[in-house]
């Protein structure tokens, strides 16, 4: 579904992605970690086409990324941000429409299918009630399960998403993370950034960390998720147990164990 070869990303000088080789296959659930400013957005600009590559190659479904037009793209992945682009001013269905881009002709407009698509991705994130609200009056959790929405109304087999659930409480995190989970299980390939370490352990079955723009670890979430690979990667002492219900690794933080970051210098 996504291969990813010797991908560098530059912002001017600065190399934020060094090197960075994966292959995600069809199906797959995989949630990006690491430390803040470590490049996950980075990598999920650059796999979503929005940044340039200073080398390397990202194929989608086989094709070159760099040489599919946007609406090819967009028929094979879609993308919820971390930081919204615009406050929208603009009504939750009209929002929703915009992920049918890819399928509209100028000529035709929006057809009773693409008013179909809209009305499933409303149901399934669960904010058709809120279709005739305005986004920028909605509660966070509502606006992220809206913006999931535009993007499951594009009808793509692969969704990234960047934080989709940072700064959620615990019950808008577990619905977020309990559609996504649904999603995949009917078959979407889902390439999450994840702020939040045990919500990455109990949603995705592999894990990939970045560290400094290098990607350090990759690999089942049950051999990843480790005591000595958390406390190296985020600088602190983290111990590991299994989670009470579902044996899922979990971790906490030891207070006062936090090291600094080693520099360059
Ligand atoms: P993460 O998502 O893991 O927090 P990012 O991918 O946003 O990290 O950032 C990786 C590195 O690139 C950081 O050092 C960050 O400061 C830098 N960076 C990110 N966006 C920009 C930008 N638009 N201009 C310059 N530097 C940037
Ligand atoms: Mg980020």
């Amino acid at each position: 579904m996504i291969r990813v070869n010797g991908l560098s990303c530059a912002y001017g000088k600065k190399t934020a992605l060094h090197s960075i080789d994966l292959h995600v296959r069809h199906g797959e659930m995989v949630g990006v970690l690491g430390p803040n400013g470590s490049g996950k957005t980075t990598l999920l600009r650059a796999i979503s086409g929005t940044l340039p590559l200073v080398s390397g190659e990202i194929r989608l479904d086989g094709h070159v990324l760099s040489g599919l037009k946007p609406k090819e793209k967009a028929v094979i992945m879609a993308c919820v941000p971390q930081k919204l682009e615009a406050v929208f001013d603009m009504q939750v269905t009209s929002l929703v429409r915009m992920g049918r881009y890819p399928y509209v002709s100028f000529f035709k407009g929006y057809t009773p299918e693409d008013d179909q698509a809209v009305h499933w991705a409303l149901e399934k994130t669960n904010t058709l009630h809120l279709r005739d609200r305005y986004a920028n009056q909605l509660s966070g959790g509502e606006l992220q399960r809206v913006l999931i929405a535009r993007a499951l109304a594009q009808k793509t087999p692969l969704l990234l998403l960047d934080e989709a659930a940072s700064g959620l409480d615990a019950g808008a995190q577990a619905e977020i993370y309990d559609l996504l989970k649904a999603l995949n299980r009917e078959g979407m390939t889902i390439v999450s950034a994840i702020h939040n370490l045990n919500l990455a352990a109990l949603y995705c079955d592999r894990l990939i960390f970045i560290q400094d723009g290098t990607l350090v670890l990759d690999g089942p979430t049950t051999q990843v998720f480790t005591q000595t690979h958390l406390s190296r990667i985020y600088h602190a002492h983290i111990t590991v147990f299994p989670h009470p219900t579902t044996q899922t690794p979990q971790c906490v933080l030891v207070p006062g164990s936090a090291a600094p970051a080693p520099t360059d210098g």
